[in-house]
């Protein structure tokens, strides 16, 4: 039988995205928080993006609307416990998700999958966490989730082959392509691209050049459609100094160590978009 019903956990940035395709894909979501303003300008946020599919002509009023019904919001974990899939997007934190998931196998049915959208923290680790090792596995989605064709999908130590189909398979169902990849610190996106947008930040502090020109050389020279700079405010500069950490302290090498800079903006509370600043200011 078709997984249909999903949880997803943590209504962020990228929680609400994944809410959002899977939504609109025909799976009820169960979309939880601990905090109840992050599920309210989440569920702004869904109905914002689709108002703009319907702009462009890629989604109806009606679509819209039956994508927004699918989508049930909840602060217990507790409302976990019909899905056949559970996507976890909290915060980047060994902490926060090594307990997280210690409570979602608690509360998620047996027979069900725990995926992370971890960007860094080891799944092997997350799933040792848990009584059902074989059904933990890493399902990350890049940022935005409408829009980016990838998943990234992560195989733990213990992951059955099982795991991986089914998520491979949904993962195509959404649309996306899935690319398998190993259980190491960043993966593969992140091991490559948080060591350009560090250096990139290293650039800035050693007053190489200032933050427009510095995105504008790797824009107009490497064909990005996002300079360094631009995308780690997009990502959040504390999502970015996190999956640094765990590059440099799972690999062993100072090629990793996030740029003082960096610390400090995060330290400051200047996060990127998300905070309003961050190498660029945004308006509200
Ligand atoms: P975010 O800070 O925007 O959102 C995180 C949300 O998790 C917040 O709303 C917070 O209230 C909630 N949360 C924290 N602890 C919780 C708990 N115990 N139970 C339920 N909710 C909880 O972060 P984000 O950028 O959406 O990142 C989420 C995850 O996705 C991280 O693991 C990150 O590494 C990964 N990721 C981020 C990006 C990106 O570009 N931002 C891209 C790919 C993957």
């Amino acid at each position: 039988m078709p997984i249909t019903r999903v949880a997803v956990v943590g209504a962020g940035t990228m929680g609400s995205g994944i809410a959002h395709v899977f939504a609109e894909h025909g799976w009820e979501v169960r979309l939880v928080d601990v905090v109840p303003g992050a599920l309210d300008r989440a569920v702004a946020t869904i109905r914002g993006n689709l108002d703009r599919q319907i702009k462009k002509g890629v989604a109806s009023a009606e679509q819209r609307d039956a994508a927004l019904a699918r989508i049930r919001t909840a602060t217990d974990l507790a409302a976990v416990g019909e899905s056949d899939l559970v996507v976890e997007a909290a915060w980047e934190s060994e902490k926060t998700k090594f307990r997280l998931f210690a409570e979602l196998d608690r509360h998620a049915p047996a027979g069900s999958i725990l995926a992370s959208n971890t960007s860094s923290i080891s799944i092997t680790a997350l799933a040792a966490q848990t009584a059902r090792p074989d059904a933990v596995i890493g399902m990350h989605f890049m940022n935005p989730v409408p829009v980016m064709p990838l998943v990234e999908v992560i195989r733990g130590h213990a992951t059955s082959d099982a795991t991986v189909a089914r998520v491979l398979d949904i993962a195509r169902r959404l649309g996306k392509t899935p690319v398998e990849v190993g259980d190491y610190p960043g993966f593969v996106s992140n091991r490559v691209l948080m060591p350009m947008i560090n250096e990139a930040i290293y650039c800035l502090m050693e007053g190489v050049a200032p933050a427009e020109a510095i995105d504008t050389v790797m824009k107009l020279g490497m064909n990005h459609p996002l300079g360094p700079l631009a995308l780690a405010d997009l990502i959040g500069l504390d999502v970015c100094l996190s999956i640094l950490e765990v590059l440099h302290r799972g690999l062993g090498d100072d090629k990793y160590r996030p740029c003082p800079l960096l610390k400090r903006m995060v330290t400051a509370g200047q996060l990127g978009r998300k905070s309003g600043r961050g190498f660029y200011t945004y308006a509200a």
